[in-house]
This record gives C-alpha cells, structure tokens and sequence, in this order.
C-alpha cells in the first residue's frame, strides 16, 4: 500500500512506492552500463579547458590554491557561457505584467582538481577539504556583491546531472533576485519558527541523531542523512550541527569535518551505487538572512537515477520508490573499499603531472 509522507521543512508531499523499488545492484548495474566508472576516465584531456596547459582559455582567474611544486590543485574562473553578466544593482521596469530587468550577476566555475578524471568521491581529505574551502571562499565573496540577492553553489555529476564537461567542477552563480523555491522555504521555516519557536533544522537534525535509522554519516560538526520525506531514492542532506543561515562563517574545524563527511557521503554513492550521476545543492539563505534564527543553511545531495515525468512536472510532487530507511540503511552498511574509508590519508588522484 503506497503512503504519503510531509516533510518538515517544505511542507511537500512524497508518494512512497516501495512495491515498485528496484533492488540496488541492478540501479549500480545500470548505472555503470550507462557511463562507467570516473576513475576509468583518463587524466588528462588535450581539448578539456580545465585541463592543467589550458589556463589560457578560462581568462580572469579569481581563485588559486597551489601545490609545493607550484602546480595549482584548486582554481575559480568566470564561467565562459555565463548565465549572467557583471555589472550595477539592475531595476526592474515594464509594469506588472511585462516585469523586466537585466541579466545582473557573477557565475564562476570552481575547478576542483587539476586531474581529468577523478571526482570528489575519490579524492584524498585534503584534496576535497580545498575544494571546499574554494566553495566558501567563493561563496563569500559573491554574496558581497551589491546585486546578490541570492547565491547558489552547485555541481552537476555525469550526463544526468546536466555536466557535459567530464573535469570534475562546479559553479557558483549570484542573482540580482530571490528565487520561488528559495523564498518558499525561508517562508516555511519562518512559519515553522513562529509556531514552535525553534529552527526546522535544527529539530529535524536533533531528531535524526536520536532515531538513527536514517542517518548516513554522522560527523562531529555535520551530519548527513536521508530525510523523512525524500523525494527521489537515496536523496541526502548534510547538515551542519551549528546553526546558521548560510556556509560564509564556516569555521576551519567546520570545514575540515564537512569535507570528511562529504567525502564518505560520495564514496557510499560512488562504490554503493555504481558511480551515479548526481547534483550536490548548497540550499543557503538570501542576502540579510544569513543570521536569523529560522534559516538553516544545508547540502543536497540528489542522485539522478529517476527522471521526472508528467505526474511531477504536472504536480510538483514526486514519488518515490525507496523508501528512506532502506536507502540509509544500504548506504550506512556498504563495505567500502579500504583507501576509502574515513581517516584514510590516500585517494585516487593523478599519478603524475601530464
Ligand atoms: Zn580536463
Ligand atoms: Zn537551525
């Protein structure tokens, strides 16, 4: 008998399914047939922009982090088709009905890795806590600019996930407005707050902790879980314990463990489900909420192994065929290979330079 659950925070409404699951070594199968795995990718591309020798094709470099040997590890540029363009804080015109203002904003790539083919997942602690510090960095940077009403952080894994560049990256893009989805979950918290006086979040994750069933990784300043009311199989949040609207005042140790959990997050995916093509979402709160006590900043973590179709394109309502626990649980018990676990210094990275 399918069931409905509500998620605290948004207020929607999942189907559960679970009649229909399919079982995860075929999803891993069909994934792996579909792109294979990234470390079987080569490390280096001749006609890949982000490739280490090709620096001169993403001008206006705005990030370096550099390796002893002054090879860089980590860089941010702006994006070469950007969605938006720098300039002035725009107005809007036309009246109501034909509302209009320009394309004002900054998008950026961070380019995670000088080696083609690795991903987040298979990089070493150190390699992904950079990455890291480059998103904050970033991030803060952004959301200083007069015309930033929102920032968002994203990265898109695989062909699913909307990348049609391999080299592991992800982007960063300020917006002259406050998005629908974003301002209906400020709405919901604030509401959520003023009935209960205490942040969504915050009780979810407290929650979360105290049940443990759908607890993924648990780290000491984040944790990362399967939410009550995911909407697609093996949907995930990493939420930090301390509570703040958005990544800006990260605190190194903050940081260093996100990194951690992230990490051991992506090689549950990575090894347990085949290498999935996926989006990670920073869900941040606009400009002047950052410190409020409603807004709870959080990642994303949506794997692409459904599409959506008619009845959620129609509705907004998604059903899902997993149900949370299962997928916590396969992914909390998943054997992972021995360089992969937590604490282990080594990952997959480049060999050597090309
Ligand atoms: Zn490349
Ligand atoms: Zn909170």
């Amino acid at each position: 008998m399918p069931h409905l659950r509500q998620d605290a925070a948004t207020k929607e409404w999942v189907i559960f399914a679970p009649e229909r699951a399919r079982r995860p070594e075929d999803m891993r199968k069909e994934s792996l047939a579909r792109s294979g795995w990234t470390h079987e990718h080569p490390h280096y591309d001749g006609n890949c922009p982000f490739c280490p020798g090709q620096e001169e094709n993403t001008p206006g470099e705005t990030l370096r982090y550099s390796n002893p040997d002054g090879s860089w590890q980590v860089r941010s540029c702006p994006n070469r088709y950007p969605a938006l363009l720098p300039g002035p804080p725009p107005q809007r015109d036309g009246g109501r009905f034909e509302r209009r203002m320009q394309g004002v904003g900054r998008h950026e790539v961070i380019i995670e890795s000088p080696c083609h083919g690795t991903t987040l997942a298979l990089q070493n602690p150190e390699e992904v806590n950079l990455v890291v510090q480059a998103w904050a960095e970033r991030y803060r940077e952004l959301r200083m600019g007069p015309e930033a009403e929102h920032v968002i952080l994203f990265k898109n894994h695989g062909a699913r996930g909307g990348t049609s560049l391999a080299h592991p990256h992800s982007q960063v893009v300020s917006l002259p407005v406050t998005p629908r989805t974003v301002r209906n979950r400020m709405e919901e918290a604030m509401r959520y707050h003023n009935d209960y006086g205490e942040c969504v979040h915050c009780h979810m994750l407290w929650r979360e902790k105290l049940d443990g069933r759908r607890l993924v990784v648990e780290g000491q300043t984040c944790s990362a879980f399967v939410p009550f009311a995911a909407a697609s199989p093996y949907l995930m949040w990493i939420v930090p314990h301390r509570h703040s609207g958005c990544p800006s005042d990260l605190r190194p140790e903050e940081q260093e463990d996100f990194a951690a959990v992230l990490r051991e997050t992506l090689a549950r995916f990575y090894h347990g489900l085949g290498d999935p093509d996926y989006n990670l979402i920073f869900r941040t709160a606009s400009r002047d909420y950052g410190t409020v006590p409603f807004a709870h900043w959080y990642a994303a973590l949506i794997p692409r192994v459904t599409t959506p179709a008619g009845f959620e394109v129609g509705t907004g309502m998604y059903i899902n065929t997993h149900l949370p626990e299962d997928d916590a649980r396969y992914l909390r018990d998943f054997e992972l290979p021995e360089w992969s676990v937590p604490g282990s210094a080594s990952g997959g990275t480049c060999p050597e330079p090309p």
